[in-house]
């Protein structure tokens, strides 16, 4: 087996923190029910109501896609459509899924310059079509923090909520990285979902630190209804849940999910800051959560990967570096050096 180096291409590139992995070893002791009768299973998910300060329904899934499509069906019927951000997961990386599996609501695609969505063009794309020739808008997703590394305040969610109440929309929360918008905000679980409107939220566990597993929460308990069957039909109910459970408590208990958070932040920060001062580097927008987006030259693009060094650009041609709950402070100053280095060599 090799091992590469710590990259920063993606979150996902990070293993298992310990306190998932503990969790995963003290659940693996003797028998317990399947399918989720479990007593791990419960724990988590009262967890998660403590967490959240509320009843809400939760359930564990696999991955984030399964968890996006699967609540999103939820919410619609296959004549309803979906508003979401032009640079939305759904929309970019989910391989069709939510329209597979709500069996053919349609994403309404709204362009955006930094990721995130407006009331303003939440409301337009609302109105644009009410005739029955169009499939009818009845949800909004909004992804927190966004896939370009913004995170969206609580006036912000406020305002598209108060636009999806006046439009009759249900609003749902891709949190793949909803941690790392905690800790960026420094507001609570509950402020920054039902109590800003959310009605459903996929807490993504996965790039928090876990091996595998989002938690989708429902915070209307009635957009939950047969949810499980959902789930089951979708292959995306375990059988061993404790083992994609047992972690959440693990995350959950000692406050490590935001603990991670807060730890990947400060690394994004760490980079931003470092670079700063090198002329010719830019960001292409502010670091709010656990990534940081680089306009750098092609040949300084091209010389950083001499150097060994993974990242993506397929986010607006900007090199994106995310952190995660390991990332190590001397491979993020190695990083800065090397982009300095780069740079100065090719001026
Ligand atoms: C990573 C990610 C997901 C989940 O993706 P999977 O690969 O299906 O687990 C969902 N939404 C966003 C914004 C992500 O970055």
């Amino acid at each position: 087996m090799t091992e590469i180096p710590q990259q920063f291409a993606s979150d996902n590139y990070a293993g298992i923190c310990p306190e998932a992995f503990a969790a995963m070893v003290r659940a693996n002791t003797g028998h317990a029910p399947a399918y989720g009768a479990d007593s791990w299973t419960q724990a988590a998910a009262d967890g998660f109501r403590r967490l959240f300060e509320t009843d809400c329904e939760v359930f564990f899934v696999f991955n984030g896609t399964a968890a996006n499509a699967l609540a999103l069906a939820a919410l619609c019927q296959s004549y309803h459509s979906v508003i979401c951000a032009e640079s939305a997961h759904v929309e970019t990386d989910e391989c069709g899924a939510p329209e597979f599996f709500s069996n053919g609501s349609k994403l309404l695609v709204v362009p955006s310059a930094d990721g995130k969505l407006t009331p303003e063009a939440v409301r337009a794309m609302a109105q644009k079509r009410t005739d029955i020739h169009f499939p009818r808008p009845r949800a909004v997703t909004l992804t927190q923090a966004t896939e370009t590394g913004r995170v969206y305040s609580l006036a912000e969610l406020a305002a598209l909520s108060a636009v999806c109440r006046d439009k009759g929309l249900r609003l749902h929360m891709d949190g793949a990285r909803f941690a790392n918008a905690c800790a960026s905000l420094d507001a609570t679980p509950a402020e920054l979902t039902w109590k800003a409107g959310i009605d459903v939220l996929c807490f993504g566990g996965t790039k928090n630190g876990m091996a595998i597993g989002e938690a989708v929460i429902f915070f209307d308990r009635r957009m939950a209804e047969d949810f499980d069957y959902r789930c089951k039909q979708a292959g995306q109910l375990a059988s061993k849940m404790r083992y994609l459970s047992a972690p959440w408590v693990g995350m959950l208990e000692d406050g490590a999910w935001l603990r991670h958070a807060r730890h990947a932040n400060a690394c994004a920060q760490r980079l931003a800051t470092a670079v700063a001062d090198v002329a010719g580097v830019t960001l292409a927008a502010p670091v709010e959560a656990n990534g940081v987006f680089l306009i750098l030259s092609e040949p300084v693009l091209a010389a950083l990967r001499a150097r060994g060094w993974h990242f993506y650009t397929f986010i607006g041609g900007a090199a994106r570096f995310m952190f995660a709950w390991d990332a190590d402070l001397e491979r993020v100053d190695a990083l800065a050096r090397d982009i300095r280095a780069c740079v100065a060599d090719l001026a």
